[in-house]
């Protein structure tokens, strides 16, 4: 525990019935957190039974928690607040710094769909138990998500805006096609964080951890192992989970040679101007010395990217990141992402001289060379080098024994890959790609002038419009099962199924880690029968 908590005296644990070591009851799924000098602290769940809110002793609670601070006996330290789970019917936040209390809990919309309901008290508003009747909440208390519900239709209307900056990308690799199933997990396996609006709006601590994971995820930048310890994986699914890897706390910092620049927002047009704003002023020098930086901006919500010289600068327009159906399905800017960080469609020139001496090396030499160094000094040497770096992103790094049969998400027409660019579009708006052939052999009109072919829009733009928002308590009731089977792969000369493993302690077959942290991915590999 913080030292400021335990400088309090512990003040009688037993006075409240919460912090007993009782079994939490069935029916009364509750949770607290209290953040209280700058730290959050989570009730012991497991050993915890909660009171209901109105309850004379959740009154007491609160009134000495605001004299005393919290016992040390009935809260731990972690890292956030914990989110709305649905194994929980109601998270109460008391916030001592603030001086409010929240609830949140599910809510039933006219449809039957479910939603997060937040109700906000200030605290000097609850005088007696009463004030804490949920009926309260509901006649006086503040929605603060209310604003992050009404945003969503901006930003329908804002995606696909035309803006100066368009980049052509290459048809996708393999790695690439895992990289859509493993961010679509990603996203499904901390969903409730995801949904948890006002815990990760930038600046956060959550903000900085769940943006770092889908920057690396899309450039392949962590450690595979087949090694979970059996702690981690029963922690995965539960409430106590919390993503607990490294991240850096800038709002700007370079990744892959890329400046990142985190947004509270990239929906409006001035939204953007700002942060390409922050990102010129970050970059002055070197803009001065000729160079021309290529910057990521990021809101979780979406992602842009601009391009910053000494003389002008250029925008794209945002592209939705994670969305209400992103435990379900990829979303068009992660494919863009992934693009960006994975080929050389949209990278910085680097210095012809170390582009012409490895090429000159034997690709079989630098395959020796490579496969001696651990997986993290492999994605350092992709940054420090074009050639490198095609080397790197032309395999599946660390999973080399496996092919991928199918590219549904990729060439969702038909599941079949193609590198020949002339058989091929893809979609300026959903960055996915159809064979021509399969849209019945004739080009649709299209509009851009690369390598490559490209559409405004494709039929499955457009079909899908949960895609382009992302309500808050989407992604916790999303049925998963729209997720499919997973990726259908070969290894070992057999045809399996790539599936996350979230409940079971049976084999496992890879692990992803972030710096040696459990990034919450766990993949078996399910037959799926000869091929
Ligand atoms: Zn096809
Ligand atoms: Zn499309």
């Amino acid at each position: 525990m913080g030292a400021e908590l335990a400088a309090h005296p512990p003040y009688v644990t037993t006075a409240f019935s919460f912090m007993t070591p009782l079994t939490v009851s069935a029916a009364n799924r509750n949770i607290w957190n209290v953040f209280v000098n700058g730290k959050w602290y989570r009730q012991r769940y497991r050993n915890a039974r909660v009171c209901n809110l109105d309850e004379p002793a959740t009154f007491e609670f609160i009134q000495k928690a605001q004299k005393y601070g919290i016992s040390a006996d009935g809260f731990d330290e972690v890292p956030f607040a914990c989110p709305l789970h649905t194994d929980l019917d109601f998270v109460y936040t008391l916030n001592l710094d603030k001086k409010v209390v929240t609830v949140s809990t599910w809510e039933a919309l006219p449809g039957g769909a479910l939603t997060i309901s937040v109700l906000q008290l200030d605290l000097k508003d609850v005088r007696e138990p009463k004030d804490l009747d949920l009926e309260n909440f509901r006649r006086n208390g503040a929605q603060p998500l209310s604003k992050y519900t009404e945003k969503t239709a901006h930003l329908q209307m804002a995606v696909g805006a035309d803006t100066d900056l368009r980049i052509e990308i290459e048809p996708p690799t393999s790695m690439n096609e895992l990289q859509f199933g493993i961010f679509v997990d990603f996203v499904f396996q901390w969903k409730f964080f995801f949904d948890d609006r006002l815990a990760w709006a930038p600046p956060s601590p959550l903000f900085d951890t769940l943006a770092i994971a889908i920057l690396r995820l899309a450039a392949w930048d962590f450690e595979v192992s087949p090694k979970v310890g059996r702690e981690s994986l029963a922690l995965i699914s539960s409430p106590m989970a919390y993503p607990s890897w490294n991240a850096p706390s800038d709002q700007i910092y370079w990744f892959h040679g890329f400046l990142i620049v985190q947004c509270a927002d990239l929906i409006t047009p001035s939204s953007r101007l700002a942060g390409v704003k922050l990102a010129q002023d970050q970059v002055q020098n070197q803009c001065a010395k000729g160079r021309r930086v290529h910057a990521i901006l990021i809101s979780l919500e979406s992602v842009a990217f601009a391009e910053i010289d000494e003389k002008s600068t250029r925008c794209s327009s945002a592209v939705p990141l994670v969305t209400n159906t992103s435990t379900t399905t990829c979303s068009p800017g992660f494919r863009i992402l992934t693009h960006v960080l994975t080929s050389p469609c949209w990278k910085e020139d680097l210095a012809l001289s170390e582009q012409s001496f490895l090429s000159t090396l034997p690709p079989e030499l630098l395959s020796m060379v490579l496969d001696t160094l651990e997986p993290l000094d492999n994605v350092s040497l992709a940054q420090a080098s074009s050639v490198l770096a095609r080397w790197y992103y032309s395999s599946i790094p660390q999973m080399d024994k496996m092919s991928i049969l199918r590219f549904y998400t990729s060439f969702p027409c038909c599941g079949i890959s193609s590198d020949v660019k002339d058989d091929c579009i893809w979609c300026t708006s959903c960055f996915t790609w159809q064979h021509v052939s399969c849209i019945g052999g004739e080009l649709p009109e299209f509009s851009s002038s690369g390598s490559t072919i490209s559409i405004p829009s494709c039929n499955r733009c457009g079909s899908e419009e949960d895609e382009k928002g992302l309500v808050p308590g989407a992604l916790g009731v999303t049925d998963r099962r729209r997720r499919g089977m997973g990726c259908r792969v070969r290894a070992h000369n057999r045809t399996y199924y790539m599936k996350l493993d979230t409940r079971t302690f049976a084999q496992h077959d890879y692990a992803i880690y972030f710096n040696g942290q459990l990034s919450g991915l766990v993949y078996k590999l399910e037959s799926a029968g000869w091929e």
